[in-house]
């Protein structure tokens, strides 16, 4: 058996380990509120604000309010830079989901997330429900849509993964889905399989009580729902 006071040191050294964790801790978390105040706050002291243009050394001095607004359209301009090129020969869509053909923000959807440029194949059927009313397309001719997926209908569709920006593969899953029927509604784009050989809508699941637990994506039926399907 060691001797007590050795087992003292050891104690002494956690304890100290501790809190040498939590001092790193600390100071980790103190350099992002750091960080965080340079970026975001950018109130000026009383005697920083310029109210009105001024000329010193010969030099215009712009008031601050008007600095800041040309500040904010030139972050505006920047991130819509940054937004992907649209693709020639693009055709015009609905802007609905390309899954449950639903609108941003119905029914407790949320947000529509997109576009997702995809390009049409030639040699399977259009997905005419996701195009503008009086659109045509070329059967020779290569061309593309914007599609736009609402965050759950996606999370919960079938091998569709979002990962490194982007859904893999996603033109190919848009072209399963919009070959399969819901089960619920008989529209096409059911992307859940929810009981053998049947698929569905989010949306259509969702308003029969199913229940959808993001911590291990598993979807529960509702059991007064077996009865409507
Ligand atoms: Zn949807
Ligand atoms: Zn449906």
């Amino acid at each position: 058996m060691p001797p007590a006071n050795s087992e003292k040191k050891k104690k002494k050294r956690v304890k100290k380990n501790k809190k040498k964790a939590k001092d790193e801790d600390f100071d980790e978390a103190a350099g992002i509120v750091q960080k965080l105040k340079q970026r975001y706050q950018n109130k000026k002291e009383e005697s920083e604000i310029v109210k009105d243009p001024i000329i010193s050394n010969g030099k215009i001095v712009h008031p601050t309010r008007y600095l800041s607004i040309i500040e904010r359209g030139q972050r505006a301009q920047q991130s819509r830079l940054q937004a992907p090129d649209p693709p020639e020969n693009l055709i015009e869509t609905k802007w609905i989901c390309a899954l449950c053909q639903r609108y941003s923000c119905s029914d407790n959807l949320g947000d529509l997330f997109g576009p997702y440029y995809i390009e049409l194949d030639n040699t399977k059927p259009v997905p005419t429900f996701l195009l503008a009313d009086d659109v045509t397309i070329s059967k020779t001719e290569k061309s593309s849509i914007a599609c736009f997926l609402h965050g759950r209908c996606a999370l919960w569709s079938e091998n569709l993964y979002f990962f490194g920006g982007k859904f893999s593969k996603l033109d190919e899953r848009l072209y399963k889905y919009w070959d399969t029927l819901c089960e619920l509604c008989k529209e096409r784009g059911a992307s859940i399989n929810y009981k053998e050989n049947l698929h569905s809508h989010f949306y259509c699941l969702y308003i029969l009580g199913y229940k959808f637990d993001n911590s291990n994506l598993r979807i529960t039926a509702n059991p007064n729902a077996e009865i409507i399907i």
